[in-house]
C-alpha cells in the first residue's frame, strides 16, 4: 500500500484499499469458523459411529492403556467410560496374559481377527468375544494405538453348544435304532424261516390230498413268507451298514469295481451288458462296502435296462478334495420329481411284476456314502439312461 500523501484522491484509494482488507479479513474468519465447525462435526460423527456400533469397541496405547471406549464397552464391562480410560485393557478378562498377548500382537503385525477372549463384568458375569483389532496411525504415519472391536459370541456358542447335544443325541438314538433294527431283523429270520419251510412241506405231504384252492392259498402263504424272509434280510444289510463296518482305509477303486463285476457275472452274462470304465484312483473306504455300492449301481443299471442291450460305463473325476465317481447307463431313465424318493428304504417306482426287487439297493448305498463322508445323487432323462454320481472325500 502506498504511503498516505494526504490528497483526496490519495486518501479515497487508500481507504478502498483499507475496505478490501477487512473483507479478506472477515473472509478468512468465516472460513476458519467452517472448518472449524466442519471439524466439529467430523468427530461428532465419529463419536456417534463409535458409539452407534453393538460391538463394544476400544482403543489402546503402546504401553496397553485405555485411550477410548465407546458405550458398549461401559456395558460389557460395568465400569463407567471415565473408570476405564487410563486403566490396562488387559485388567477387563478372565485371562488378563492371553489378552496382552493379544494387543501385543496387533502392534507386531498390524491386526488381528477373531481372537478369542472372555470379558469379566464387574458383577463377574462373563461374556465371551472374538477380537478384531488394527493399529492406527497419525498423519505422519506413526502407529499410536490400538483400535479393537469385540463381537459377543455368547449367542452363537449357546447355540453351537446346543447343536452339539442334539446331534450327540441324534448320534445315540440312530444307533440305538440301529441295533433295534439289526436285533430285530436277526430274530425275525428264525420264524420266518419256520413258516416258509413248514407251508412247503405242508404242501409237498398233502400234494394229491389238495384241491386247487388250497395249494393257491399255501403258494400265497409260501411266497410272502419268502418276501418277507428277503424284506427282513434286507433290512438287516442295511442296518449293518452303520454297525458291522470294517475300518476305512486306502483302497484301489479299480480293484473293487473288478470284484463288483465278477460278483454280478450270471447277471452281466445273461443281459448281455457292456461294463465299461476309466481309470479309477485310490481311495479311502471300507473295501466291502465300496463292492457292494458299485454293485447295487451296476445291477440296477442293468435291471432297469431299456429296449438295447444294457451299457455301463464307470468313470471318476478329480475335484480336488474328493473323488467323483459316476456309473451311467442306456437304461429307462428316472423321472426327477423322484430324486429323493428313491433313495429311501423300501421304496420303489414299479411294481415287483414289472422289475424284480425291494427298493433297498440305493438305500444302502446312500448309508455307504454317508458312512464315508460323501454325497451320493443322480441326473437323468426318462428314456435316455441315468448316471448315478457318489463323492468320496480324499
Ligand atoms: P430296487 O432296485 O430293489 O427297486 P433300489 O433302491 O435299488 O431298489 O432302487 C429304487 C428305485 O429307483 C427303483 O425301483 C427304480 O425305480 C429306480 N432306479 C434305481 N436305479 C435306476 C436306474 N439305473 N435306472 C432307472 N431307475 C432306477
Amino acid at each position: 500500500m502506498k504511503k498516505s500523501s494526504g490528497t483526496k484522491a490519495e486518501l479515497l484509494e487508500e481507504i478502498s484499499a483499507l475496505k478490501q482488507k477487512i473483507k479478506e479479513l472477515e473472509y478468512s474468519d468465516s472460513d476458519r469458523k467452517q472448518t472449524a465447525e466442519m471439524l466439529l462435526s467430523a468427530s461428532n460423527y465419529n463419536r456417534n459411529l463409535i458409539e452407534v456400533s453393538l460391538d463394544p469397541l476400544v482403543t489402546i496405547s503402546h504401553d496397553g492403556k485405555i485411550m477410548d471406549v465407546s458405550a458398549s464397552t461401559e456395558q460389557i464391562t460395568g465400569c463407567s467410560r471415565l473408570d476405564l480410560i487410563g486403566t490396562d485393557f488387559s485388567d477387563y478378562f478372565t485371562d488378563p496374559e492371553k489378552a496382552r498377548e493379544g494387543y501385543q500382537k496387533v502392534f507386531v503385525e498390524g491386526k488381528v481377527t477373531d481372537y478369542p477372549l472372555a470379558v469379566r463384568h464387574a458383577s463377574g458375569a462373563i461374556t465371551e468375544v472374538l477380537y478384531n483389532a488394527s493399529v492406527y496411525r497419525n498423519e505422519q504415519g506413526e502407529v499410536i494405538g490400538v483400535f479393537a472391536a469385540a463381537r459377543d459370541i455368547t449367542e452363537r456358542k449357546r447355540a453351537e453348544d446346543k447343536l452339539r447335544g442334539v446331534l450327540v443325541e441324534l448320534e445315540r438314538s440312530n444307533k440305538d435304532l440301529e441295533l433295534f433294527a439289526s436285533i430285530a431283523s436277526h430274530d425275525l429270520q428264525e420264524p420266518l424261516r419256520m413258516v416258509a419251510s413248514y407251508t412247503q412241506l405242508l404242501a409237498e405231504r398233502y400234494e394229491g390230498q389238495l384241491d386247487e384252492k388250497a395249494r393257491k392259498y399255501i403258494a400265497y402263504a409260501v411266497d410272502g413268507a419268502i418276501r418277507m424272509q428277503r424284506l427282513v434280510n434286507d433290512l438287516l444289510t442295511y442296518s449293518r451298514v452303520g454297525t458291522h463296518g470294517n475300518p476305512i482305509e486306502t483302497t484301489d477303486s479299480h480293484s473293487i469295481l473288478g470284484e463288483a463285476i465278477r460278483n454280478l457275472a450270471t447277471t452281466i452274462e445273461e443281459s448281455k451288458a457292456i461294463v465299461t470304465n476309466e481309470e479309477l484312483p485310490m481311495v479311502r473306504a471300507d473295501a466291502s462296502q465300496l463292492v457292494q455300492l458299485f454293485q447295487n449301481l451296476l445291477a440296477n443299471a442293468i435291471k432297469f435296462r431299456a429296449e438295447n442291450f444294457p451299457h455301463v460305463h464307470v468313470s471318476a473325476r478329480d475335484e480336488g478334495c474328493e473323488w467323483v465317481f459316476s456309473v451311467r447307463d442306456n437304461g429307462i431313465g428316472i423321472d426327477r420329481q423322484y430324486a429323493d424318493r428313491i433313495f429311501v428304504i423300501f421304496q420303489r417306482l414299479h411294481t415287483r411284476q414289472e422289475y424284480p426287487g425291494t427298493g433297498i439297493g440305493l438305500a444302502v448305498c446312500k448309508r455307504i456314502v454317508e458312512r464315508h463322508g460323501g454325497k451320493i445323487w443322480f441326473e437323468s432323462e426318462t428314456g435316455k439312461g441315468s448316471t448315478f454320481f457318489f463323492t468320496v472325500p480324499k
